[in-house]
């Protein structure tokens, strides 16, 4: 394994195709992988790890589902790219558009960095303003404009930014700390008629999970309706993983009446324009913008806001997107939200039971652990809280589930993925190293 590290340094600068693969924040070499399968990955020594990294959330239904490699098999048979369109891609559009209603009309991209690039291109092109409001800690790829005070592997890094996003550019980004409605209100009031959208992550995963509190995203959207600003809902960690219509279908639904207010407290909502990656493209480069059907028809060649992809709704892709949105009924969304109880419930004993102050935050099926006395008295709510946690505590921790065969996301900043492979036996896999792993972070 060491000398597969080697020989990609040598010609991958350092050592990987995106950073947090590399374990600099848990230490140690990474495991080069040489297959997956069901809840299991295994190195390229042999060794097979219970996974909780899934691709990093494209695995819902598991490694390599048999049906959506049959489905890309069979796919690849009849091309592997066209360049022109297909009946697919009208599938899957209306297979996302029928799950995520907000998304009337939808344009296939291939990474969830395109989807947030296009769709704050295409805030400003319909706003014909310029300022794009973010909040610290959240991550949506590797967006110039979007870098600011990210999380995922910029907070991993703990950088403030990236070096070669120019002044200009990161002039016209507002940073303001997560569920801060008081924040929000106030660069409105002062700079509202600039501003073009507002882009968070339904539920942040990207800083550890930090829930968005009750009414949080409805007030984001009473404020972005107010000033004629965009909402930009980015969903794609959390689009068809918490629930076959994402977050928002767990928050903002507008299927819930309005004498019943939603899970979380506020009434129905609505945004412009959503962005989705990972499980709607089953493993494969695909993601996806979706959104009201007038601002989407802004995109070339119907509109002005130029957008475009030699790979777009690569037929592959496409084929997997389609057939795990198939395979995604609610019996997988059950078993996931079930497992992923039991998991969080027994790290939450292990650390309890080592005397580890913690605190296991959940949005959905998504959770992650925040260590140390402040995260457990209070819980974390935002970047500052995320970033002042007892970060130490992760690599011990981390490399004892590795050691014991289960392998965690290599940094603490990043969100536990389940999938519906966990089965029994996954399951007691990763609750027999939880233990010991809680004892190597008590150290
Ligand atoms: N948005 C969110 C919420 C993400 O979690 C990610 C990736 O982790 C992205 C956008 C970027 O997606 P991609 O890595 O496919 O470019």
């Amino acid at each position: 394994m060491a000398n597969l590290f080697d020989r990609a340094r040598d010609v991958i600068p350092g050592g990987v195709n995106s950073p947090v693969r590399a374990y600099g924040s848990v230490g140690g070499d990474p495991r080069f992988l040489a297959s997956a399968s069901g809840p299991h990955v295994t190195d390229t020594a042999g060794r097979r790890y219970v996974d909780l990294v899934m691709s990093w959330g494209p695995g819902l239904l598991g490694h390599a589902h048999p049906e959506v490699v049959e489905a890309v098999t069979a796919a690849a048979r009849r091309g592997l790219s066209f360049g022109a369109p297909t009946e697919a891609e009208i599938e899957l559009a209306e297979a996302i558009g029928d799950r995520v209603p907000p998304a009337e009309k939808v344009r296939l991209v291939s990474t969830g960095t395109e989807a947030t690039m296009t769709a704050i291109r295409l805030a400003r092109g319909a706003t014909g303003r310029d300022l794009v409001v973010k909040f610290a800690g959240c991550y949506h790829g590797h967006v110039d404009a979007l870098l600011a005070e990210a999380g995922s592997g910029v907070a991993t890094l703990s950088l403030p930014g990236s070096s070669g996003v120019t002044a200009a550019t990161a002039a016209e980004t507002v940073v303001v700390p997560y569920n801060d409605v008081a924040a929000v209100e106030q660069v409105f009031a002062e700079r509202g008629s600039e501003i073009a959208a507002v882009i968070t992550e339904a539920a942040p995963a990207n800083m550890g999970v930090v829930p968005p509190e009750p009414g949080f995203n409805a007030a984001l959207r009473r404020i972005t309706a107010e000033h004629g600003a965009l909402l930009i809902l980015d969903e794609v960690l959390t689009g068809f993983r918490v629930g076959p219509s994402g977050w928002w279908g767990l928050d903002g639904a507008a299927t819930r009446s309005r004498a019943e207010p939603s899970a979380t407290g506020a009434g129905p909502w609505t945004p412009d324009l959503v962005t989705f990656g990972k499980v709607v493209g089953g493993g494969m480069p695909l993601a996806a913008l979706g959104g009201r059907a007038e601002v989407m028809d802004l995109l070339a060649p119907s509109g002005p806001v130029y957008q475009a992809g030699t790979l777009s709704g690569n037929p592959l892709a496409t084929a997997a997107g389609l057939a795990t949105l198939r395979l995604a009924d609610d019996g997988v969304y059950a078993h996931v939200d079930h497992v992923a109880d039991t998991v969080a419930g027994a790290a939450h004993e292990a650390l309890d039971g080592a005397g580890v102050p913690h605190r296991v935050q959940r949005a959905g099926n998504l959770f992650s652990v925040m260590f140390g006395e402040a995260a457990a008295r209070d819980g974390v709510r935002d970047y500052a809280g995320a970033q002042g946690q007892e970060t130490f505590r992760y690599p011990p921790f981390f490399h004892a589930m590795l050691e014991a065969g289960v392998a965690l996301p290599p940094s603490v900043f990043e969100a536990w993925f389940l999938s519906a492979a966990h089965d029994d036996a996954a399951v007691e896999a990763i609750l027999d190293a939880l233990p010991g792993a809680a004892r190597a972070a008590a150290a």
